[in-house]
């Protein structure tokens, strides 16, 4: 070992030495062991940092007195003890943001989690003073949207395809287009996700083209499903043609095979008037036959990370006795989140009142008088050190849903200068509450569509500090 090291590796000091000093300060009594461990990791982050260091210039100014390790033990314990899940600003412009908590919910969902998290009549029949189901909670909710004969909930739509092919087709085929064996986000890719559920998969057609012939011909006494997955994140664009869910329908009458359908996203209400048009609705699917449809219900629902199962009363009764089910089950803040999202879709305004759906329809005139007022302000209060301007941009849907939709939007542009920029953002990201931006060109863009109006002037507080 190079010499100049061992003077640096010889001052580290013992642990105990540090947590007597640390003791001898401390505001909090923090249990004994929480500080030997805080200070044993700390010194041998030290000692690494000390053996791998390319150079001695590296270590000049290491800080490796007691009394200095005793300061970064005190901040080691307070990271333990703050909240490591914590609100934060999503200025990033993409509404269901997955590194985000995907969708955000409404101030209806919210008071309702709240309530719930006491007790609450989760299994408890009120009316008949008898047990009940968690799945009845929001079962009628969903038969009255959609036109379902029924409905259960589960964890999330990953737990909801896997449940439903569990349930109707282990040990049995399950028939799928070439097209649709996407992987949705890196965990869940239809051929894994149906090993998993003991089911056969069979893959008809290629990538681009898929015929009614291909699912007709491939049909036999083992087949227990046709299944259609929602391309959400990508589309085959070109030479492609992709069976209509109508035609399948029809075909899974005649041959008596269930038709079930991972939509992905749950979109209750038409957005084509928004521009947004293209991505199938539930209510049209239902009525398109198909005897199954799963969805996520923090997608473009716009409610609580949940997956829904619609469909055949006969087919969801099997799929709630499956033993899974107590496995996959959701809990009662999620049911309650769920519950007040899908009374707004019943006699709210879902556009104003979902938020998901609001930030997906406002008009960009209103998100570029939003923008202008804060550069301004932001110019205003840093008194012009921070050159906020304002700029056409996009946002994005994110979530793996409509990947192809435009969202026009206007952006507060922020110059980024080298090294302070970087620094400053690590400090935005840390901030209280951290502020995320999305970073191009060395410029910070605050899209103020994700960012709620009473936010702002946080957003202002967070750029100052
Ligand atoms: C998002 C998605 C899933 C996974 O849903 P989660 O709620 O994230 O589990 C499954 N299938 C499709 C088609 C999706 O778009």
């Amino acid at each position: 070992m190079e010499s100049w090291r061992q003077p640096y590796l010889r001052t580290l000091p013992a642990v105990d030495v540090v947590v007597g000093i640390y003791q001898r300060t401390a505001a909090i009594n923090y249990p004994h062991h929480l500080l030997v461990r805080g200070a044993q990791e700390i010194v041998d982050s030290l000692r690494q940092q000390i053996l791998e260091a390319a150079g001695e210039q590296l270590l000049a100014g290491l800080a490796v007195t007691p009394e200095e390790v005793a300061v970064r033990l005190d901040t080691w314990l307070h990271t333990l003890a703050g909240p490591a899940l914590r609100r934060v600003i999503n200025a990033t412009g993409t509404i269901l943001h997955t590194n985000l908590g995907r969708a955000t919910l409404a101030p209806a969902a919210r008071q309702a989690v709240l309530a719930a998290a006491g007790y609450c009549n989760l299994e408890q029949d009120l009316r008949e003073g008898k047990r009940g189901s968690r799945h009845d909670l929001v079962e009628k909710l969903l038969l009255c949207l959609t036109g379902a004969e029924a409905a259960c909930v589960v964890n999330n739509n990953a737990a909801a395809v896997l449940l439903c092919l569990n349930t109707l087709a282990a040990g049995r085929k399950v028939i799928v287009s070439r097209g649709e064996l996407v992987e949705i986000g890196g965990s869940f890719r239809i051929p894994e996700v149906m090993k998993a559920s003991g089911a056969r998969l069979v893959e008809v057609g290629t990538t681009n083209k898929t015929r009614l012939s291909d699912y007709s011909e491939a049909i036999d006494d083992e087949t227990a499903l046709l299944l259609k997955v929602h391309t959400s994140n990508y589309r085959i664009i070109g030479f492609t043609s992709a069976v209509d869910v109508a035609e399948l329908a029809y075909l899974s009458g005649k041959c008596g095979v269930p038709l079930m359908e991972d939509l992905g996203s749950g979109l209750l209400v038409d957005l084509g008037p928004y521009g947004l048009g293209g991505e199938p609705l539930v209510a049209e699917r239902v009525a398109a036959g198909v005897d199954l449809l799963t969805m996520s219900g923090d997608k473009l629902l716009g409610g609580p990370q949940a997956g829904l199962i619609l469909g055949r009363r006969e087919l969801v009764a099997r799929i709630r006795k499956n033993q899974l089910m107590r496995a996959l089950r959701p809990d009662k803040l999620t049911l309650a989140a769920l519950e007040a999202t899908l009374r707004i879709y019943l006699s709210g305004e879902p556009l104003r009142e979902v938020p998901v759906l609001a930030m997906l329809t406002v008009p960009p005139e209103t998100l570029r008088r939003r923008a202008e007022r804060l550069a301004e302000t932001v110019r205003r209060s840093s008194a012009g050190k921070l050159a906020a301007s304002v700029r056409e941009e996009r946002s994005f849907v994110g979530g793996g849903a409509m990947p192809e939709a435009r969202l026009p939007t206007f952006v507060v542009a922020i110059p980024l200068r080298g090294e302070a920029g970087t620094e400053w953002l690590r400090r935005l990201r840390q901030g209280s509450p951290p502020l995320l931006g999305r970073v191009q060109d060395s410029t910070l863009l605050l899209d103020l569509r994700t960012v709620a109006e009473d936010e702002e002037e946080e957003v202002v507080r967070c750029l100052l500090m």
